[in-house]
Order: C-alpha cells, then sequence, then structure tokens
C-alpha cells in the first residue's frame, strides 16, 4: 500500500489552531464550544457521521434508519466558520512536534496543532477474545447495527426456509451477551420483534416460540442502576419471555452457538445462529500512543488517565476526554463526554484571553436511563428511581433533546409515534452485505484500502495516460498514421508489426 503525505498547513492567520480528534459527544461539544472563539478548529474523525450510539439498538431492530442518528458532521458544522472537518483515522499523534496524522484509504494527511482535543472514544471488548466478534458483533457503529439487524431478521428468514425442528430452533434462538443498558434494550427489543411484531408475518414458524436468552458474568442487570431497578427490571424482561442467566461467562462462540460457564465451572453450550456482544468497553488505542510520550498510567480498559483538568500530564496543551480517559471513577456515558468537551473548550478560551484556570472538572450527574421495551423503562436520578411508563415518557424526552438536528429530531418522532402506536417497524431492510461486508472486509490486509488505487498511483496512470494521449496527437499531426516503418535488424519484409492505427485502450 502506498501513501501520499500531505500535511495541513492550517491557513489560520495566525490564530490558534485547536484539532479535535472524534465526532461524538466529546468532540461535538468541545467544537461547537469554541464557535466564537478566535480560534481555527479542524474535527478530525474517522466517520463523516456524528453518532448518537443510545440509539443504535434502534438501527438494529428496525426504528431507525441509520441517518435519523447519525447527521453528517459537516452539515452540523457548516456555519461553524471557524471550523473545518477532515475524514481520517488519527494513527499518531506525536506530542513533541504537536502534529496529529490521520489516514483514510491510503491518503495521510498531517494536522498541526497548538492546543488538542482527542475524543476518540472506546471500542467493544471481548476480554481477550477478539475471535468471537466474527460471529458476535458488537454494537458500536452504524456498521454494526446494521449487520445485526441484517443477522436478525435474517434468522427469522432462514427459519421459515429450515427443513428441522432442530434448526429452526437454533435460528429462533437469539443470545445477548453482557446486561448493561445495552444489553437490556436489545434482549427488550428483540423480544418484542419475536413475541409481537412480527408474529403474523410468517407462515411456516411460529416467531413466538423464539427464545432471547440474556447472559451476563455478574450477579444481576443493570449493575449502575443498583440492586432494586437490576432487580425490577429483571422481572420486566423475564414478563417480556426474555431468559435472564447471570452469573454464567461466555467462554466459546462460534457460526452455530456458544459456550457458557457457571461459576462452579459447568459449562453449557447453547445453540443460537444471532448473538450480540454488548459486554465490555476497550478506549481507542490511541491511549496508548499518548501514555507510551507521557508516562501516564493506563487502566485495563485501557483508559489513559488524565489530571484534575482533564489534560495529559506534562502536556497542559493537550485535553483527553470522555470514554478514554480514567478519572474519578467517572462512568463512560454521554453526559461525561459532553460536560468533558465543553470544560476542555472553556479552558482554551480562558488561555487565549489570560484568565485564570478553571476549578477541576466536576461531573453533574444528571442519571441514568434504560429503555427495557415499548412503554417501559428505567430511571435513576439522584436517589429517585422511576420504572414503568412514567420512566419510559422520560427517556423519549431526554434522547430527543440530545439528538443533534432538528430534522433528526422531527423525523425520529414521527418514526417513533408509528412504531409505538401501530407496533411495525419500518426499517427492516436488510442485505447480504450488511452482516458479511465486516467479514470479507476482514480478510484484506490494509481492510477497504486494498480495494482502492492509492492516490499516488492516479499520478501515475495519469501520466501515462497525457503521454499516450500526446503521441496520438503526435502520430497524427505528423502524418505517420498507416505508414509501416522498417523495423532495424527485421527479415526481410517483415517491417514493424505493430500497425500505427492501432487503439490504445483507455487513452
Ligand atoms: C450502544 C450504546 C448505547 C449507549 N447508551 C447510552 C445511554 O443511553 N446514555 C449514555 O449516557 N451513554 C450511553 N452510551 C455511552 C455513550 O455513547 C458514550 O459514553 C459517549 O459516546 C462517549 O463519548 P466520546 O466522545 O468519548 O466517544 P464517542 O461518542 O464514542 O466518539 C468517539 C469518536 O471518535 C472517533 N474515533 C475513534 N477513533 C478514532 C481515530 N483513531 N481517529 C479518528 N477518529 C476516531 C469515532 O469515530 C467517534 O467519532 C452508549 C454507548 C453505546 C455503544
Amino acid at each position: 500500500m502506498t501513501t501520499t503525505g500531505q500535511t495541513t498547513n492550517e491557513r489560520s492567520g495566525g490564530r490558534h489552531r485547536v484539532v479535535v480528534i472524534g465526532s461524538g459527544f466529546g468532540g461535538l461539544f468541545a467544537t461547537k464550544e469554541l464557535k466564537r472563539a478566535d480560534v481555527e478548529v479542524t474535527l478530525i474523525a474517522k466517520t463523516s457521521h456524528h453518532l448518537f450510539q443510545p440509539l443504535l439498538y434502534q438501527v438494529a431492530t428496525g426504528i431507525l434508519s441509520q441517518g435519523e442518528i447519525a447527521p453528517p458532521t459537516r452539515e452540523i458544522f457548516a456555519d461553524q466558520k471557524n471550523a473545518k472537518v477532515l475524514l481520517g483515522e488519527v494513527t499518531d499523534i506525536d506530542l513533541e512536534n504537536k502534529l496529529v496524522t490521520s489516514v483514510v484509504l491510503g491518503r495521510t494527511t498531517v494536522t498541526p496543532y497548538d492546543s488538542l482535543i482527542v475524543a476518540a472514544g472506546a471500542g467493544q471488548s471481548y476480554f481477550g477474545n477478539d475471535h468471537f466478534s466474527e460471529f458476535a458483533p458488537g454494537m458500536k457503529s452504524i456498521d454494526d447495527a446494521l449487520e445485526l439487524r441484517g443477522r436478525i431478521f435474517g434468522a427469522f428468514e432462514l427459519a421459515e426456509l429450515a427443513e428441522t425442528e432442530e434448526e429452526v430452533e437454533r435460528l429462533l434462538t437469539f443470545v445477548v451477551v453482557g446486561a448493561g443498558p445495552t444489553g437490556v434494550e436489545m434482549a427488550g427489543q428483540i423480544a418484542e420483534l419475536a413475541h409481537n411484531t412480527l408474529r403474523k408475518d410468517f407462515r411456516r414458524i411460529n416467531t413466538h416460540a423464539a427464545r432471547v436468552i440474556l447472559v451476563d458474568a455478574a450477579p444481576q442487570v443493570l449493575p449502575p442502576f443498583g440492586a432494586k431497578l437490576g432487580a425490577s427490571t429483571q422481572r420486566s424482561l423475564e414478563k417480556r419471555g426474555v431468559e435472564v442467566r447471570l452469573g454464567e461467562m461466555v467462554v466459546d462462540v462460534d457460526e452455530r452457538g456458544l459456550v457458557v460457564q457457571a461459576k462452579d465451572g459447568t459449562r453449557t453450550r447453547i445453540d443460537a445462529v444471532a448473538k450480540v456482544w454488548a459486554a465490555g468497553v476497550q478506549a481507542s488505542p490511541l491511549g496508548k500512543i499518548l501514555a507510551e510520550q507521557t508516562g501516564a498510567p493506563l487502566d485495563r480498559a485501557g483508559r489513559i488517565g488524565v489530571n484534575p483538568d482533564t489534560t495529559l500530564p506534562g502536556h497542559p496543551e493537550v485535553f483527553v476526554i470522555g470514554d478514554m480517559m480514567s478519572l474519578d471513577n467517572l462512568p463512560g456515558v454521554a453526559q461525561v463526554a459532553i460536560q468533558q468537551g465543553k470544560y476542555a473548550a472553556k479552558e482554551i478560551k480562558n488561555r487565549l484571553k489570560g484568565r485564570p484556570p478553571q476549578k477541576p472538572f466536576k461531573y453533574f450527574d444528571k442519571g441514568s436511563m434504560a429503555t427495557i421495551s415499548r412503554f417501559s423503562a428505567v430511571a435513576l436520578i439522584g436517589k429517585i428511581r422511576l420504572t414503568g411508563f412514567i420512566a419510559w415518557l422520560m427517556w423519549l424526552g431526554v434522547h430527543l433533546v440530545y439528538l443533534t438536528g432538528f430534522k433528526n429530531r422531527f423525523a425520529t418522532l414521527v418514526k417513533w409515534f408509528v412504531t409505538f402506536i401501530s407496533n411495525n417497524r419500518s426499517e427492516r431492510a436488510a442485505t447480504e452485505q450488511q452482516i458479511f461486508g465486516r467479514l470479507a472486509l476482514g480478510k484484506l490486509e490494509h481492510g477497504a484500502a486494498d480495494l482502492v488505487t492509492p492516490p499516488g498511483e492516479w499520478n501515475r496512470i495519469r501520466e501515462e495516460l497525457v503521454a499516450r494521449a500526446e503521441e496520438e496527437a503526435r502520430l497524427t499531426d505528423s502524418g505517420q498514421r498507416g505508414v509501416r516503418r522498417e523495423t532495424v535488424g527485421a527479415g526481410a519484409g517483415s517491417g514493424d508489426s505493430s500497425n500505427t492505427n492501432a487503439r490504445i485502450s483507455g487513452a
């Protein structure tokens, strides 16, 4: 793979250059906070959208389309004149020379900064068993959600075609690993699909007979919500037909099922084609790159320890925020990233204005929520615990408020209204590519970059085409078309066999 090197030499007119890595909650709110500041912001992210992760499960289960929860970052900042957006996966941060290197499809860009905000979030963790991901996709990106949509709806389709009872059972067994908010939401939604939404759509299978299993090694569901709400959520899920298996750890996953191990070491195999991995997170590998240059500690989830003002030890110009940092046991939730994004941006503005630094970052906990199914949720706000319909209405309101853009809010509201009233899902389209594209790309050495001509190569091809075109014109202009040339050393009468009238393909 060849790469071209490009340095974005910001024409900042001497203005302070802020580079923000990541267009998630932290990066988005930091960039917005800098709107009126006398700075030049470059936001670099590996996707061209901002992703509202809390609603990914609704994309996976056919309620929302991906566009409704992933507005284009460029559009969000179209009116913010001091911000520009660059697509690219950051592969290196050089703290000494203040340079960020990003790559997209073999194209390399190096961006200098004066201040840096790193908000690259976290990915899925398979606790050292990354091969599980082949058959149990995680829930972190649009690709993940669309793949899961394909796998979930595809399992029902294949079950309708299955020839044996055993096959039908395997296809109609869905396993969700991880009983945190994402696992609870996924299990609740798959149960609702099987037991309600899809009931009338099939002729041979009884979707109501589908098994939805939620597995976790922990002793309760939703541990951060406390024992009481955890127990009530478990009851609610069981009432909706979800089998909750706690204290069981997944020790193997393959195409046709998985193996769980109980505390006493007993292993049980569960045959299931569709598996969802919603357990564990691993911070962005950029944390390791920063730790190596600063000696800052990394915790078990790869999160980098930061100072109380979210800066990197020894580098006051670098802020690390959100899911990829570790500070005061703060949870990996959107509000932490949002509040830290605003905090870091304010600190940069203060410094530029010569104002004193802010007090150390303090998180304001606005509460936690998770839906269980239609009309049912749990919420923990301070000491107040809410369950059922009221919690569900609050969940709807809060998620609408934080969804970016009026267009998205409006479209989501309409979809929710249709889905929750009619119990139908309008986003059930699924394709083979959705299901198998990730695995196919994974088989290539450099992923999608192997499928495109490297940018440098285009220049070579262009030069070749130009040379051929010039030669064509020269032959015509100098009257050499159709003229046989004698070749030196050729046998009598042989001549040059290449007729100059021959077309050059592609020229
Ligand atoms: C399925 C799911 C449901 C959730 N539900 C809730 C919820 O209900 N409530 C709640 O508060 N929180 C929820 N969370 C957690 C919440 O989404 C995160 O805490 C929050 O997104 C963290 O924000 P962040 O900015 O740190 O990272 P992210 O929002 O993850 O953003 C990271 C950004 O960095 C980019 N990036 C990553 N690596 C690179 C790289 N090398 N180069 C360039 N760009 C890079 C990514 O593309 C992305 O734009 C949920 C998370 C998931 C996955």
